[in-house]
């Protein structure tokens, strides 16, 4: 299995398509999920290309998780949510459709209907806001 360089995420890394920024340093970015499985669904990925887990660089995973625990965070304040879903999906067998390393964060209510993966288009001006939401939590 290799690493695709032209994938929509190494697109979003490189700029080339947009994105609702959450967070951004030298290792990760984080943006909103456009296909929203939960309101504040976050995608949080590294800028280093691996496919998924498995040929990931060791050295990545660290600052990586540091940062889904402070979007985590950050997303469970703004939506006034109980729990936090962390997930991620490694090969096609697995679920997974976007081929660099990625984690979703979603917010979770109990009782909360979740959406299908990969499912419907999210309207984009409701993404910026929830993006605004978690940059808001992120910095409070
Ligand atoms: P996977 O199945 O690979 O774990 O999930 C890929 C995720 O990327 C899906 O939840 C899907 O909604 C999301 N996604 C697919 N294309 C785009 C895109 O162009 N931009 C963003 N922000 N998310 C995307």
């Amino acid at each position: 299995m290799t690493y695709d360089p032209d994938n929509i995420f190494a697109r979003i890394l490189r700029g080339e398509i947009p994105c609702h920024k959450v967070y951004e340093d030298e290792t990760t970015l984080a943006f909103m999920d456009v296909m929203p499985q939960v309101d504040g669904h976050t995608l949080v990925i590294p800028k280093a290309p691996s496919r998924n887990l498995l040929d990931a660089d060791p050295a990545v995973l660290g600052p990586l998780m540091a940062n889904v625990q402070k979007i985590a965070r950050a997303a469970r304040q703004a939506f006034g949510a109980e729990g936090v879903l962390v997930k991620q999906f490694n090969e096609p067998a697995a679920g997974q459709t976007v081929f660099h390393l990625h984690i979703h964060v979603l917010p979770r209510k109990t009782g909360e209907d979740i959406r299908p993966h990969a499912g419907k288009m999210a309207d984009h001006g409701l993404l910026a806001q929830h993006a605004g939401m978690i940059r808001a939590a992120l910095e409070s």
